[in-house]
């Protein structure tokens, strides 16, 4: 089986991500794509205004009609920062025998040379970048972060750059979709609908929570 394993803050899930594992999904024939919503977001500036279960609630409601997608929780149940190198580490050992691979977009894989252990997440599975709009089309070896490019080298057969342990990483353009948590924060804290940018399901759960609107106690806002 070919598993995606999709990383996310996730504050609040948009079609932007939806569509993006989907195109992803059909793309790469993955079996199933696995959303993950981190519980404490090492690499974000700001920590969320929402608590991990809401935003693991708004994920599971966002997801829960597509066959081919999952969602996990195993980064709420981690104690500490949910770096992305200890649920790799998890889910090759819980899915030996499968092919892992890991999901993210332009902008976040530009900072990956800041994560954990980067140079380990390497040779245990297959990344995927794909492009977001703002953030750029094309990857070129040039463009990998420095820390990082020398691992890797261009493969002309498989259209991907090859890392020296034998995975690949894949550059994906999928659709544009000029969507972000943060404008979504925004516009509902100022009051403004977020109908279509966010399936109904999760555009319902914010209403009925109240979230994003107004400062709650313990959680800082957009
Ligand atoms: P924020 O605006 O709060 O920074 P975000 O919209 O970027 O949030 P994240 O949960 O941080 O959402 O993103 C999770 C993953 O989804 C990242 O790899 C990111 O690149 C990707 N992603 C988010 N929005 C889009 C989009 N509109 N198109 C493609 N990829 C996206």
């Amino acid at each position: 089986m070919r598993i995606g394993l999709f990383g996310g803050t996730f504050d609040p899930i948009h079609w932007g991500h939806l569509r993006s594992a989907e195109e992803v999904r059909e793309a790469f024939s993955l079996d199933r794509v696995i959303f993950i919503p981190a519980s404490i977001p090492p690499h974000k500036k700001r920590q969320p205004t929402t608590s991990a279960n809401e935003r693991l609630r708004m994920v599971r409601l966002a997801t829960a009609r597509n066959p081919g997608f999952e969602v996990s929780d195993i980064e709420h149940k981690r104690p500490g920062k949910s770096f992305s190198i200890d649920t790799i580490r998890y889910f090759v050992q819980k899915e030996r025998g499968h092919k892992i691979y890991f999901i993210l977009g332009l902008d976040a894989f530009r900072d990956i040379d800041s994560w954990k252990d980067v140079q380990a997440i390497f040779p245990l599975c297959q990344l995927i970048v794909t492009s977001r709009p703002g953030s750029g089309d094309t990857l070129s070896l040039e463009t990998i972060p420095v820390a990082v490019r020398s691992g890797f080298c261009y493969d002309p057969r498989t259209k991907s750059f090859r890392h020296m342990n034998g995975t690949h990483l894949y550059f994906t353009r999928i659709t544009d979709i000029n969507i972000s948590a943060s404008e979504i924060r925004s516009r509902l804290k100022r009051g403004k609908s977020i109908r279509y940018l966010v399936p109904r399901e999760v555009e319902a759960y914010t209403e009925k929570q109240g979230l994003y609107r107004v400062q709650r106690r313990g959680w800082s806002q957009v």
